[in-house]
């Protein structure tokens, strides 16, 4: 699993929702949390951590936002060098499970359905943080 000190950047244009994120990240110890409203103010703060030498190291991000979607975030991060692979985790609404495929091409590392239970937001962070090869 993730330690608790990653940096975590919650991009969602519902503070809701927001909310939500951070309390389940909080229930699993996770200290070291950012927000942003949209996909452009999470860019911004994505390039400004790694200005800072202290980088984003997971995006939990919703799809559906103004100026720049989770999706066209996505592929702006995995287009650039530096963002290439930084684990990114999609939030859905039943509505766009069919784009999915969009996005898994794109290199989605998972993608969660909203709403979601707790227990299966905490799977898909460990089956990102799996997948980074560092399970222990
Ligand atoms: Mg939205």
């Amino acid at each position: 699993m993730f330690p608790q000190n990653t940096k975590i950047l919650v991009v969602d244009d519902m503070p809701t929702i927001r909310d939500l994120v951070k309390s389940q990240l909080r229930a699993l110890g996770m200290k070291n949390v950012l927000e942003a409203g949209d996909g452009q103010a999470g860019f911004t703060v994505i390039e400004n951590a790694m200005a800072l030498g202290l980088p984003v190291e997971l995006v939990i991000c919703d799809w559906n936002m103004p100026k720049l979607t989770g999706l066209e975030l996505l592929k702006q991060l995995r287009a650039s060098d530096e963002f290439a692979s930084l684990p990114f985790i999609l939030l859905t609404s039943e509505s766009e499970r069919d784009q999915v495929t969009e996005a898994i091409l794109a290199g989605v590392s998972q993608y969660i359905v909203k709403p979601f239970a707790a227990k299966a937001f905490e799977d898909k962070l460990k089956a990102v943080w799996n997948k980074l090869g560092k399970a222990s």
